[in-house]
C-alpha cells in the first residue's frame, strides 16, 4: 500500500464513480429475439418493419398522431428546417446544446440569440418581438431539461408575424401539460434518442409531425429526397433510422414507464434533501403535469462558500461527474460569438445561468445511496 495517501484519498479509492447518466438498456435477452428475426428478414434499413412498428408504438405512446423517425435528433432539426424550407434568420436560445444552433448553420440561417427568462431557462417570449426583422422566417426554442417553454406565448407571436415554429424536443420525451403532449405545439418537434436521454435507441430521433402530408416530405428528405426509384424532389440528406436502432427502441419501450417512475423519485429524494443545504438552488419544475426528470440542474448561489466551478472540481475529485449544462452558452462559441446577438449584454440571464448551474447525476440505476453521497458530498464541500 502507497503510505504518502491521505486517509480521505483512500476513502475515495472505495468510492464507484457516478457520472451525470448512464444509459438505460433493456435486458438483452429481450433484444436478442429482433436480432434473429433481421438476420433472417435481411432488411436492415429503409424503413424496414422494426422502423414501421416504432412509429407506430411511439405515436401511440407519445399521444401524437404522425412521427418520422431519424437517425439522430441532429439531423432531424436539420430536416424540419428544410421540410418549412426556412431561410433568412430565426430565433433561438443559447442556453442549450450546441446541435440546436449548428442546425440552423447546415441550412444557410442566422441565429438570433433571445435571452431566457429565469425560472425555466427557456426562450422567453416577452423578449422575442424585439429580434424579429424582416428576415426572421422562424423560431425554434428549445424544452429546456424538459420543462415545456411557452407556448402559448410562443405561438401567438409566431401566428402575429406569420413565423413557423420548430421545437426541438431533445429533452421532452414523454413530458405533458393540461392539453396533453408537449410535443404536439408549433410546426414540428424534434426529439433525440442519444445514449444519454431519457429514451434511447443508442443514436436516433424523430420528427413529430401535424399530418400525414408532412410526414411524407419529411420521409422523403431523409432518404436523400426519393420519391420513388427514379424521382428526387429535394436535396435531402440520409437521416434515416437503421432496423437495428429501431428494433432497440421497441425494446427499450417496454421499460420506458418504470424508468420514468425511478427517475421522478430521484428528483424528489434531491429537492427534499438539497433543501437543507445553502446556497443551492433547485431549478423549479416546470408548468408539466407530466415530467420526465430528464436533467437535475441546480443553481450554486453567492451564499454557496464554493464557487460553481469549484464545487465541479470537488465533486469530480469525489468521483461525482456532474455537468455544467449549458456552459458555454452557444453565442460563446467561435462560430456564433460574432453575431451581433451574441453580445453578453444582450442575454443576461442566460449568461448568468451558465455560470450559476451543475447537473447533478440521474438516471434509473442511481442507488437513494448514490443520491444520499452526492446530497452529502456537495453538503461537506459547503463546509
Ligand atoms: C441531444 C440534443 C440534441 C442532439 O441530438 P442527437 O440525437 O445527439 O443528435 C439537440 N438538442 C438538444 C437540446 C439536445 O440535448
Amino acid at each position: 500500500m502507497n503510505a504518502s495517501l491521505s486517509a480521505e484519498s483512500l476513502s475515495d479509492l472505495a468510492l464507484e464513480r457516478i457520472y451525470v447518466t448512464q444509459p438505460h438498456l433493456a435486458p438483452l435477452e429481450e433484444f436478442l429475439p429482433y436480432l434473429r428475426e433481421i438476420w433472417d428478414r435481411k432488411i436492415l434499413s429503409n424503413g424496414g418493419p422494426f422502423h414501421e412498428q416504432l412509429e407506430q408504438a411511439l405515436c401511440e405512446y407519445l399521444g401524437v398522431e404522425h412521427l418520422a423517425l431519424m437517425s439522430n435528433g441532429t439531423l432531424g432539426l436539420v430536416t424540419a428546417l428544410q421540410a418549412h424550407r426556412i431561410a433568412g434568420e430565426v430565433i433561438t436560445t443559447p442556453y442549450s446544446f450546441v446541435a440546436t444552433a449548428h442546425s440552423l448553420l447546415w441550412n444557410g440561417v442566422q441565429p438570433v440569440f433571445v435571452d431566457v427568462e429565469p425560472t425555466t431557462l427557456n426562450l422567453d417570449p416577452t423578449k422575442i418581438e424585439a429580434a424579429i426583422t424582416p428576415q426572421t422566417t422562424a423560431i425554434m426554442p428549445v424544452h429546456c431539461y424538459g420543462h415545456p417553454c411557452d407556448v402559448a406565448a410562443i405561438q401567438r407571436i409566431a401566428d402575429n408575424y406569420n413565423l413557423k415554429v420548430i421545437y426541438d424536443a431533445a429533452h421532452a420525451f414523454g413530458v405533458e401539460t393540461a392539453s396533453g403532449s408537449v410535443l404536439k405545439h408549433g410546426d414540428l418537434s424534434v426529439m433525440s434518442f442519444h445514449a444519454t436521454k431519457v429514451f434511447n435507441t443508442f443514436e436516433g430521433g424523430a420528427i413529430v409531425c401535424p399530418d400525414a402530408r408532412t410526414k411524407q416530405r419529411i420521409d422523403h428528405l431523409k432518404n436523400f429526397g426519393f420519391v420513388d426509384e427514379t424521382t428526387v424532389v429535394a436535396s435531402g440528406i440520409n437521416g434515416k433510422m437503421s432496423e437495428i436502432n429501431a428494433a432497440f427502441g421497441l425494446a427499450q419501450l417496454r421499460h420506458v414507464d418504470a424508468a420514468l417512475a425511478r427517475r421522478r423519485e430521484i428528483d424528489e429524494m434531491y429537492r427534499t434533501t438539497l433543501s437543507h443545504v445553502p446556497g443551492i438552488r433547485c431549478l423549479s419544475k416546470g408548468t408539466e403535469t407530466v415530467a420526465n426528470c430528464s436533467y437535475f440542474p441546480v443553481l450554486v448561489e453567492a451564499d454557496f462558500p464554493l464557487s460553481r466551478d469549484a464545487l465541479y472540481e470537488y465533486l469530480r475529485k469525489h468521483e461525482i461527474y456532474a455537468r455544467r449544462y449549458f456552459y458555454p452558452l452557444i453565442s460563446d462559441f467561435p462560430m456564433y460569438r460574432n453575431l451581433p446577438s451574441a453580445n453578453r449584454a444582450n442575454l443576461p440571464v442566460a449568461s448568468e445561468a451558465a455560470l450559476k448551474v451543475l447537473c447533478l447525476p440521474i438516471y434509473p440505476a442511481l442507488s437513494d445511496m448514490d443520491v444520499v453521497r452526492v446530497v452529502e458530498t456537495i453538503a461537506h464541500a459547503g463546509r
